[in-house]
């Protein structure tokens, strides 16, 4: 979260929660004061699901005096005191504080520190405003709720330490987070929402079922997949590769590097180069033959002087030399598949009849993000992309774009997504040939073509200013997980600017070169922040189809002739390519179920002499429970049926 000073006027723009929340915060140090009348208060904004105040007082805050605290903020609630505006002078306000009388219930022998450093950094000529509740005096821009009796329902949630003003060289000051609702009940559900988000934590479950790993060695944000996880990217991809050969897409495949050249003409570096890895270097092999130490002639004085310790350093050195001077080649890891596809585009002459040509690959990508933001598989430094490029002529555009649109809205509805929202994030003129390709026409027609589209379809979605790529304008697929979990899961780029640099060409009924418009999508995202998703969003419970272990079969017994016919079982179902194993553990029936459920196997097959006799097994589901006994043959097709179908459950 940035520390920056928000103006006037972005305060005018926060939501009505957001006031409440804020307002929430002078009640929060009201109470403090109450308790600890020497406290010293920084900043309280409202933050995402909350808000906080910065204190800095000799008593270190814990949970065990949270009570305490909200004791006293619900006094201040149940005063309804009004929260009153006052704009003072600049002296006035230094006077104020000076007398120790800012974020405080009275004048007091301390100043106020870091509300007299916040009034230095009041821009000159801007409004200095205080805001008084009961006997609480703030010097705040605001805005704030009516009353205090309007601040709702609230609670204390943790405390942290935070430098004044973000900065390290400042005081290390206590951070006092709340939350706050209007009502009760939303302040219930949002607690109920994070203990199951706890629960469904995909970090903890993939840990618990043996999905993924992270290893030091290995290195921070390169998620290595287990078998089991390893199953539930390849049911993806097939999903991904079935639908898109339905579509008309054909699949590519490209290398993991390329030279700096290639980036350089797509315009990844210099503009993305901080979100690559660093460059390998290496000599240009135009030059191999030019290595200095393959070159005795270069050395010939040197080397016709006796061979002293003293020679040989002046030898080194000057081949160190030469070779610095060499001409080097860079490779980069892949940041986007883009680039090697659009060069695939271009290996071949095209034509007017090639399009629209649909490429796609599930690409491996390497992307340097910062340390501090990798988080799980959600922010990760390899990834996997459900990628493809779709290269098209201008009136193609409206169907391929409804097209990908329809492949996005079917993924949503067999995942169970049902609520999502596309951000249509468009240019910013006055930025045009910084932040955005200066190509003030093909932004304004493609922006028009794809809001057109957006609203013949009837999809849900949002315009964003200025958050356009910098090659065109952009849909982010913003989806909830079934807890209301918020992702950011795929986009759907338009680009007019890369086939150009790229120098892309088809020849058009008219027999003239004309350059194709370009879609980038990735309905699926990356398979770890889809996978990441889809654990959070079934509690690791998932469907047959996607289950890394979908039948586990369960002896009753060691009886070798029950063994016999548990693999024959077995091998049935593996001939039909349907992920099974056996526990022929000679532990009891109810041990074994016990551990097949702890792992969340989809279904068991319970096998005891009866069955074995009438050729059955007794099927068992996951959450569902005992479902009896069936004939072998016919629950081999059932399940069959619902995983070629892909069902839900
Ligand atoms: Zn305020
Ligand atoms: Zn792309």
């Amino acid at each position: 979260m940035s520390e920056e000073r928000k103006t006037l006027e972005q305060r005018a723009q926060m939501t009505d929660l957001e006031r409440l929340r804020h307002s929430a915060s002078h009640v929060l140090a009201t109470a403090i004061l109450k308790i600890w009348p020497e406290a010293q208060f920084a900043a309280g904004p409202p933050v995402e699901n909350g808000f906080y105040y910065d204190v800095d007082l000799p008593h270190r805050i814990s949970p065990d005096d949270f009570e305490k605290i909200e004791a006293e903020m619900k006094t201040e609630v149940k005063a309804n005191h009004p929260f009153e505006r006052m704009e003072v002078s600049r002296d006035e306000a230094l006077a104020l504080g000076k007398k120790g009388r800012l974020a405080a219930l009275g004048e007091r022998a301390e100043p106020s520190k870091f509300k007299l450093d916040i009034i230095q950094n009041i821009p000159a000529g801007e409004k200095i405003l205080l805001y008084r509740s009961g006997d609480f005096i703030d010097l705040c821009a605001g805005p704030h709720v009516k009353r205090t009796g309007d601040v709702g329902v609230f609670k204390l949630t943790s405390v942290a330490s935070a430098y004044y003003k973000g900065d390290e060289t400042n005081p290390q000051l206590q951070r006092v987070y709340g939350t706050a609702f209007k009502t009760k009940k939303e302040l219930d559900d949002y607690f109920a929402m994070l203990e199951e988000a706890k629960k469904r934590d995909h970090r903890r479950l993939g840990r618990e079922l043996e999905l993924f790993v992270f290893d030091d060695d290995v290195g921070p944000g390169l998620p290595m997949f287990l078998p089991r996880g390893a199953v539930i990217a390849e049911e993806l991809e097939k999903l991904a590769k079935e639908t898109e050969f339905a579509a008309g897409y054909q699949r590519v495949r490209t290398p993991h590097i390329a030279r700096e050249s290639l980036y350089l003409k797509s315009g990844h570096l210099p503009y993305y180069a901080e979100s690559m890895f660093p460059p390998m270097e290496l000599v240009a092999e135009s030059a191999e033959s030019r290595r200095p130490l393959h070159r005795p002639e270069l050395f010939r004085e040197l080397l016709e002087k006796p061979l002293t310790r003293d020679v040989l350093d002046e030898i080194l050195s000057k081949a160190e030399k030469i070779r610095s001077e060499l001409p080097i080649d860079r490779y980069y890891l892949k940041a986007m598949n883009c680039p090697h596809h659009h060069k695939l585009f271009a290996s071949i002459p095209r034509s007017y009849r090639d399009l629209p040509l649909r490429l796609a690959e599930y690409g491996t990508c390497y992307r340097y993000e910062k340390s501090g933001e990798l988080f799980g598989l959600m922010r990760v430094r390899s990834l996997h992309m459900n990628d493809a490029h779709i290269y098209m002529t201008p009136e193609q555009f409206e169907d391929e774009f409804n097209a990908v649109n329809e492949m996005y809205l079917n993924y949503f509805k067999l995942f169970g997504i049902e609520k999502y929202l596309m951000r249509f994030s468009t240019h910013d003129p006055s930025k045009l040939g910084q932040k955005f390709v200066d190509e003030p026409e093909l932004w304004k027609k493609t922006e028009e073509m794809t809001r057109n589209v957006l609203k013949n379809s009837g999809i849900n979605y949002v315009e964003v200013p200025n958050e356009a790529a910098f090659y065109g304008p952009k849909i982010d697929v913003q989806a909830w997980s079934v807890i209301g979990r918020e992702f950011s899961i795929a986009t759907n780029q338009v680009d007019f600017a890369q086939p150009r640099s790229f120098d892309l060409r088809y020849k058009d009924r008219d027999n003239v070169d004309k350059i194709p418009i370009c879609i980038h999508r990735a309905p699926l995202g990356t398979h770890e922040r889809f996978i990441g998703f889809l654990i959070e969003h079934y509690a690791g419970n998932f469907p047959l189809w996607l289950s890394p272990d979908q039948v586990r079969i369960l002896t009753i017994g060691d009886d070798p002739k029950l063994l016999d016919y548990a693999r024959s079982v077995l091998n049935e179902l593996r001939a039909h390519q349907v992920r099974a194993e056996i526990d022929d553990s000679t532990d009891k029936i109810n041990g074994k179920i016990q551990r097949a459920e702890q792992m969340k196997v989809h279904t068991m097959f319970v096998i005891g002499k009866r069955d074995m006799e009438a050729n059955a097994v007794s099927v068992r589901v996951h959450g569902k429970g005992n479902l009896g006994a069936k004939a072998g043959a016919e629950a081999i097709a059932e399940l069959l049926e619902s995983i070629k179908d892909r069902r839900a459950s």
